[in-house]
């Protein structure tokens, strides 16, 4: 059983092959022949057969770059003095803050993202801190995708660093994709920097090609293909794949889960019963080598939350509250998904005197609606959004309404709605662009959501929720949203 540690996956790594596909070492992949061949029954009988070919030599459908160390790398690209030197990238320069990135040469110390830099300095002496410059690593990004794309075409961007290409046609083959990740990997040092080393992975799903971009770093170029694939994944720990973090792997192992074997031992149905969502079944296919067609702008499209107020809470100020914590939950699943809001709407229901003739909410309370709603630009950030709704709540109806007399005065049903989202892939080359301010606001939400979805909702939150704690009680189980890489 592998507990706790993580071998290296023992690989061979392709990158350092020569230019022919067929000179340098062993590829990771079976040889042609009985034995693979025998294989690649068993595989078409269990119904794994996407990407297999008829011919001899397997076929890949994705291929995934990560640029390795980035921020690091790209530092000692722009700062040749650096280079061949421990450096740790930094917010800012405070020892309480942690690395954002680590070169190569402070990963040998055991720095990593996320050290403390008073930790990573005892670590690895002679550490060069280098404040973090967003505005450069994006012009990278874009001469990364460039490079890239004179090659094959980015399918999509997955972050500053992270890139998947889907292989069409010729390009699919086995030999023919390991030649592409070694053209990948050489224009990348061509056009962009001979520092900045990139891992390509090679699979019949793009799930499984960022697998196998993590398995050998850096400068990596590794194949799954179908034949190796149940062995390889067994080399691998449950935190190895992407969405499985700390809460999800302790619950699989109160769940009798703990190892790769265990969980590819399992049948669609026991893993989809396992997370108890569409996310088990999902992740059974794609370890299973299955490319299931999963559109590029597949997204939640909006998010909502609404409150039916308890009797008692029923007075503006108590209203105020609960919306506040609605947009609280709603924002924390925006975050949780990689989203983004484009537009905030405040829905308010308000409860009339009993006895007079208005309409009846399904709720058997007598109504009158009001709603409002305002175009953002791209957001995710608390702030902005009660800066928001804070406009809509006071552009709500109050006091004495002209036409039947009712009063404004007791809201009785609360909505808060965040709508045309938009994923981080498409908004993360914005993100970077952003005032100081905006990024280090951005780094504490990103904390106040840990420390929250550790602890519970309400951990960390504005002030003016606490009278809401108790009204609108979270159902939203954060630790199942999956984050789809
Ligand atoms: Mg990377």
């Amino acid at each position: 059983m592998a507990s706790g540690s993580n071998p290296a996956p023992k690989f061979a790594n392709h990158a350092e092959s020569g230019d022919s596909p067929l000179a340098g070492p062993e590829p990771a992949v079976a040889t042609p022949g009985p034995e693979r061949d025998s294989k690649q029954d068993q595989a078409q009988a269990a119904g794994l057969n996407a990407g297999l070919s008829p011919r001899l030599s397997p076929e890949l459908n994705w291929l995934f770059v990560d640029l390795n160390s980035y921020f690091a790398s790209v530092e000692q690209e722009v700062r040749p003095e650096l280079r061949g030197k421990p450096v740790g990238v930094v917010p800012m320069m405070a020892d309480t803050t942690c690395c954002i990135a680590a070169s190569y040469e402070a990963k040998a110390h055991g720095v990593r993202t996320g050290t403390i830099v008073a930790d990573a300095k005892r670590m690895c002496p002679g550490l060069i801190l280098v404040e973090a410059r967003h505005e450069i690593y994006v012009d990278y990004h874009h001469r990364i995708v460039e490079a890239v794309e004179s090659c094959l075409p980015v399918t999509a961007v997955l972050s500053i660093d992270e890139m998947a290409c889907r292989l069409m046609g010729r390009e699919r083959p086995l030999l023919a994709a390991l030649e592409l990740g070694r053209k990948v990997k050489a224009r990348i040092r061509e056009r962009v920097g001979p520092t900045l080393r990139s891992s390509v992975g090679l699979a019949t799903n793009r799930y499984l090609a960022k697998i196998a971009s993590d398995m050998e770093k850096p400068d990596g170029l590794v194949a799954l293909t179908l034949d190796i694939l149940p062995e390889a994944l067994r080399l691998l720990t449950l935190r190895d794949l992407p969405g499985i973090g700390s809460r999800t792997e302790k619950r699989l192992n109160e769940k009798g889960i703990r190892t790769m074997e265990e969980l590819l031992a399992l049948d669609c149905e026991q893993a989809g019963q396992l997370w108890g969502s569409v996310w088990g079944e999902r992740l059974w296919h794609w370890l299973h080598g299955q490319d299931f067609d999963m559109s590029e702008t597949e997204h939640l499209k909006s998010i909502s939350h609404s409150h039916v107020l308890a009797p008692e809470m029923r007075t503006p100020e108590k209203a105020w509250a609960v919306a506040h914590k609605l947009l609280h939950k709603a924002a924390m699943r925006l975050r949780a998904g990689g989203l983004w809001a484009s537009r905030i709407g405040l829905a308010i229901g308000f409860a009339g005197p009993r006895g007079q003739k208005v309409p009846v909410s399904t709720f058997g309370v007598p109504t009158k609606g009001w709603k409002a709603e305002l175009k953002l630009s791209e957001c995710q950030d608390n702030q902005t959004l009660i800066a928001a709704l804070t406009r809509l709540w006071a552009s709500r109806p109050t006091g004495k309404d002209g036409q039947d007399g009712r009063e404004f005065d007791q809201p009785y049903f609360i909505g808060v709605h965040l709508g045309e989202l938009v994923p981080d892939r498409l908004h993360s080359l914005n993100l970077f662009e952003g005032t100081e301010d905006a990024q280090s606001r951005t780094k504490l939400l990103a904390v106040m959501d840990q420390l929250n979805n550790k602890y519970g909702m309400s951990t960390l939150a504005p002030a003016t929720m606490l009278t809401a704690y108790k009204a609108a009680p979270t159902r939203i189980a954060f630790h199942s949203i999956p984050d789809l890489f």
